[in-house]
């Protein structure tokens, strides 16, 4: 929602101070889809507000829901006609998490990543992006789903760190009590390994979560499926990490998705427990092995064997490990599938 349009407005129309508390609260807290539902506002000034603003900077378009109820992926469009997708995913029974889009494609082009092949077409606005929030609230308003709407993880379509300005902006209004007021802690932050962007997260957000998605612990497979590592590889990864120890004592999640024959043997682990041993204070860091979320193209998911086989060796190595279960497979809102095409 354009929120300084609503202060302009409020302003202009010399609307008394505590009617701007009472759209904050239905909007950004209750998750009302109209002003016409405020019924504590004049109905004038509600029809006028209906008139003037949009609560929402997107048409949802398209909703599939998983067999199993957990995830939730909507497909939305944008003003300029372009698309993007959201998740909403439920990791405990009553838990709401939302996994957030940053950037319209991703230009990192990742050859696991469906949304890295689609390219990069523009950044998301910051509104757009506190927007998919206000637009999951409102979901479960309508739809009487109850539950805890917890986390937020800016794990969609794009590099967080690549449009900080934006996703920075938006970080704040998620934690600004006047506005959603959630909690730092319940924000995560995902990257590919931008050494400015976790610089800038450890200086302006040190209690938001940090995850690095590493996927590999040798150099030559990473940059090899993923190029950005010729430009921020293992060693600059590692220093960006020890900078970020110094500056905030927090623990970072390392994301590893495991592709079979790819980055799953024996010797794939040893690389991935030299990396971590090689790092100050790395008992600050927390590994999840995340099984590959098949999309159209070469790589195949590692076996359920494999994966607990690669844990246990990292366990008997004294590596802090957890296998993540992925939510959402079968609507292709998982980890990676998201492509924002209708
Ligand atoms: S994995 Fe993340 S960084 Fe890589 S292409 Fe996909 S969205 Fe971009």
């Amino acid at each position: 929602m354009d929120y300084d349009r609503l202060e302009k407005l409020l302003a202009s129309e010399k609307m008394p101070k505590y009617r701007l508390d009472q759209i904050r609260k239905a909007i950004f807290r209750d998750g009302v889809s109209s002003f016409s539902e405020i019924l504590t506002l004049p109905r004038i000034f509600r029809e006028e507000l209906d008139e003037e603003v949009d609560i929402l900077s997107f048409f949802p378009e398209k909703a599939l829901k998983s067999l199993d109820g957990r995830s939730i992926k909507i497909l939305l469009k944008l003003k300029d006609g372009k698309y993007i997708e959201t998740v909403l995913i439920s990791p405990k029974p009553g838990i709401w998490s939302a996994c957030v889009s940053s950037q319209i494609g991703c230009p990192m082009g990742c050859q696991f990543c469906a949304t890295g092949k689609g390219g990069f077409v523009r950044n998301l606005t910051s509104e757009e992006i506190i927007d998919q929030i206000l637009f999951w609230k409102q979901h479960l308003k309508k739809n009487k789903i109850s539950g805890i709407f917890s986390n937020i993880v800016f794990m969609g379509m794009g590099e967080p760190f690549l449009n900080w300005k934006e996703v920075s902006k938006s970080i704040k209004d998620l934690t600004d009590p006047k506005l959603f007021g959630f909690g730092s802690r319940s924000i995560s932050v995902s990257t590919v390994g931008i050494r400015e962007g976790i610089e800038k997260i450890a200086k302006e957000f040190p209690q938001v979560n940090l995850a690095i998605s590493l996927h590999f612990g040798n150099n030559k497979k990473r940059s090899e499926y993923m190029p950005i590592n010729k430009d921020y590889d293992l060693n600059n990864i590692k220093n960006s990490i020890s900078c970020y120890f110094q500056k905030t004592r927090r623990k970072i999640f390392l994301e590893y998705i495991m592709l079979a024959d790819i980055n799953d043997s024996q010797k794939d682990a040893d690389d991935l427990i030299k990396f971590i041993r090689s790092i100050d204070d790395n008992y600050l860091l927390h590994l999840n092995l995340i099984k590959y979320n098949e999309t159209s193209g070469k790589f195949v998911p590692s076996t359920g064997t494999k994966m607990n086989e690669f844990k246990n060796y990292l366990v008997s190595r004294e590596i802090s490990v957890t296998i993540r279960k992925s939510l959402g497979e079968d609507i292709q809102g998982a980890c990676g599938q998201l492509a924002g095409k209708n």
